[in-house]
């Protein structure tokens, strides 16, 4: 089969093409796995933290991807929940141990024996690829292949930020970054909360732009001061400067959430700019997000086929993987990128 495959860690701005398009084995359904042959598989910033080594794939050579989509090929050993043809996504998640205090809590995203697809094993940047039956996710009629991609990271993640933030209908949400999930993030909300109003951070002109366009009720730079002080903020930038310019723009008692795996590191002397009283004081927090769980999964597939939550999608052919890694590099991006692969 055809796959693209991360061989060595690299730095994106040395210009080589990360990915090495290669002919691979088709791999094996182990016991309690499916195989599944992929059709369309998202593209995540997180590719870019485990092709630059922030978050390094443990072993290499490994083939990257996290929002993929496809058929159901065939079962292994024992696994019967599906049958071939069934349409499944495969997300981040691809298995956690079920017995520690967080999978026993709901909080299978914390499992120090978390691990994840495309990462720690071979994900969907690929013709075929397996997983567990039970961390392969049935996927809600009406989307088309390479609209239900994004929403497993993007989305689903997208969604537990929002979670996160503790936001109540009328409080003003801010949003930046605006790529992938940033978006997904915004139409969920203009759906969850109908009195809120949303403010959007971007770097590009073309982002602030598609912003509005969605409804966003304000667009500016990271360093623009919106007219109103937010009660919460979902960061999904990789960079410092916007983390402390969100937390500037909160409100007393608000919530940022920093939805990002790894910060590029880039700009870390912007954070020698925190001053605690203007940044800090009066309540305000900050937390993170780590992975998602199955249920953030499913239940944000759910709510994405109620309202018919269809995300924008640039899509790119499985050999054009490197150019996508690119461009996103570069935050030219509007909505989220897709390989279709079938
Ligand atoms: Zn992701
Ligand atoms: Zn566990």
């Amino acid at each position: 089969m055809k796959a693209m495959v991360l061989r060595q860690i690299v730095r994106m701005e040395d210009g080589f093409p990360p990915l090495e398009l290669g002919e691979v084995p088709v791999p094996e359904p182990g016991p309690g796995d499916i195989l599944v042959r992929v059709t369309a598989c998202g593209i995540c910033h997180t590719e870019l933290d485990e092709i630059e080594g922030r978050t390094p794939p443990p072993r290499l050579p490994v083939i990257p991807g996290h929002q993929a989509v496809g058929r159901v090929e065939r079962s292994g050993p024992g696994a019967s929940l599906f049958k071939p043809g069934d349409a499944v996504g495969v997300a981040w998640i691809h298995s956690a141990c079920g017995r520690c205090a967080y999978c026993l809590s709901e909080r299978e995203n914390l499992c120090p024996d978390f691990r994840a697809t495309g990462r720690d094993v071979d994900g969907g940047y690929a013709e075929y690829m397996t997983v567990p039956e039970a961390y392969a996710l049935p996927l809600p009629a009406g989307f088309k292949d390479v609209e239900a991609a994004p929403l497993l990271c993007a989305g689903a993640i997208g969604y537990r930020s929002l979670r996160l933030a503790g936001l109540r209908d009328g409080q003003r949400l801010g949003l930046t970054g605006f790529g992938a999930s940033g978006h997904l993030v915004l139409k969920l909300a203009r759906h969850e909360f109908t009195k809120s109003e949303i403010y959007v951070f971007a770097r590009s002109e073309r982002q602030r732009a598609f912003a509005l366009e969605l409804g966003a009720r304000w667009a500016g730079a990271t360093e623009d001061a919106p007219p109103e002080k937010l009660e919460a903020v979902i960061d999904t930038t990789p960079a410092w400067k916007p983390v402390v310019e969100a937390l500037r723009h909160l409100a007393p008692g608000g919530r940022l959430v920093i939805n990002a795996i790894r910060k590029e590191g880039t700009d870390r002397e912007a954070l020698l700019g925190l001053d605690y009283p203007s940044h800090l004081w009066m309540e305000k927090e900050v937390k993170s997000v780590a992975n998602v769980t199955r249920r953030d999964v499913r239940e944000f597939l759910a709510k994405a086929a109620a309202i018919s939550l269809r995300p924008e999608v640039e899509t790119y052919t499985l050999a054009e993987a490197n150019v996508a890694l690119a461009e996103l590099k570069l935050g030219r991006t509007r909505g989220a990128k897709v390989l279709k692969i079938a």
